[in-house]
């Protein structure tokens, strides 16, 4: 029988209500539908995002001197102590950025204390205060780990800041406008100076706008870019022949005489005409251009966790962050800063901080 009649045949309630329930059933299969989508793309947000993140952030192991892991047992004892135990690895990273191990208010906790810098002369209590503190940040920020982070260095002020305009999450954009608000607040008091290029360029001189970056890069996998692998072999620092005019250890100072620690290997070298290069594969962490002390130097981070430091340029050729390979040019050989004549001073550091040096010679085979 043809449809049309077939359809004529059913009763026109029938029909009707038959639409309706076709229609009705049509909407809830659309819901369900929509809701799995929604579900499996904020869990796949989720795993991308933030929880292996996390995992990353709380599993890397921190690349810690000596003189900082002598305290190692204080920091389990206390990040026990504040429900913590699971960020050991992160608070030593963010140790090694604040002090390196190498004073006594080890975490630079004075301050979260409302005290001045380097107030506290106990090791162990400033990590018992430096643990209590990150622990409420980390609390405040409901758990997320860069805010907490960067609250360590800002204070609590910069999670309401986040919770306000950034829906409770860290970002470097949020970092940067809170610093450069807070800095156009105090910079009267004459308390804070642009610490990074990068913070006098936007104005963002506050604290640490790139605390967050410099904590993790003492994690593995944290920004040091994985690309970049270390040869194990070390190529020169200056290009070209070799007069080494001073060991490193203790000498006489060239200045007054008297017995200084020599914290490098110095190079003879022509003022501006020289190549200095980095001897292996690795990201500058620290550019400074100054006329006292190490002059014009430049610092680069190599993936084996040794650092090293080249001082005294006439001119740098590279950007902080930059990431070199062995044998890049990093500037020409100069007299810049606390110099007597054109030269390189060579140090290999453990840590980004001033005196963590060891000598260089085993290195560069000398
Ligand atoms: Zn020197």
């Amino acid at each position: 029988m043809p449809w049309a009649i077939a359809v004529g045949l059913v009763p026109r309630k029938v029909w009707l209500w038959l639409l309706g329930v076709i229609l009705v059933l049509c909407f809830l299969l659309m819901i369900l539908f929509t809701s799995a989508i929604t579900t499996l793309m904020g869990f796949q947000k989720n795993n991308t995002n933030e929880n292996v993140e996390s995992v990353e952030l709380v599993n890397g192991k921190a690349q810690i001197s000596e003189a900082l892991d002598q305290y190692r047992p204080l920091f389990e004892k206390y990040s026990a102590k504040y429900g913590v135990s699971e960020y050991v690895e992160l608070l030593l990273a963010k140790t090694m950025q604040e002090s390196g191990g190498q004073l006594a208010d080890v975490m630079q906790a004075s301050e979260s204390l409302g005290l001045p810098p380097n107030t506290i002369q106990d090791p162990e209590r400033s990590i018992k205060v430096g643990i209590r503190y990150f622990a409420n940040m980390l609390e405040k920020a409901d758990g997320d780990v860069k805010l907490a982070i960067q609250a360590y260095n800002f204070g609590g002020g910069f999670i309401n800041y986040a919770n306000e305009y950034n829906n409770g999450e860290y970002s470097k954009e949020l970092a940067i406008e809170f610093s450069r608000m807070k800095y156009q607040e105090l910079k009267h008091t004459g308390m804070y100076s642009c610490i990074r290029p990068e913070s006098a360029a936007t104005g963002a001189c506050y604290g640490d706008i790139g605390y967050v970056e410099a904590v993790l890069s003492y994690l593995k996998g944290g920004t040091i870019k994985t690309d970049v692998q270390p040869t194990g072999e070390w190529v020169m620092p200056i290009a070209g022949a070799l007069t080494q005019t001073s060991d490193y250890g203790m000498r006489s100072d060239p200045f007054d005489g008297t017995p200084a620690m020599h914290r490098g290997i110095d190079f003879a070298c022509t003022n501006a005409v020289t190549s200095i290069q980095s001897v292996d594969n690795g990201q500058v962490v620290e550019v400074e251009r100054s006329h006292s002390g190490y002059g014009n130097n430049v610092l680069i981070k190599h993936k084996d966790g040794l650092y090293s430091h080249y001082a005294h340029l006439y001119t740098i050729s590279v950007q902080n962050g930059e990431v070199l390979q062995k044998g890049d040019e990093i500037g020409k050989c100069g007299t810049t800063g606390n110099s007597t004549g054109p030269h390189l001073h060579f140090e290999v550091m453990t840590t980004k901080q001033y005196g963590s040096d060891i000598n260089p010679a085993p290195y560069l085979g000398l």
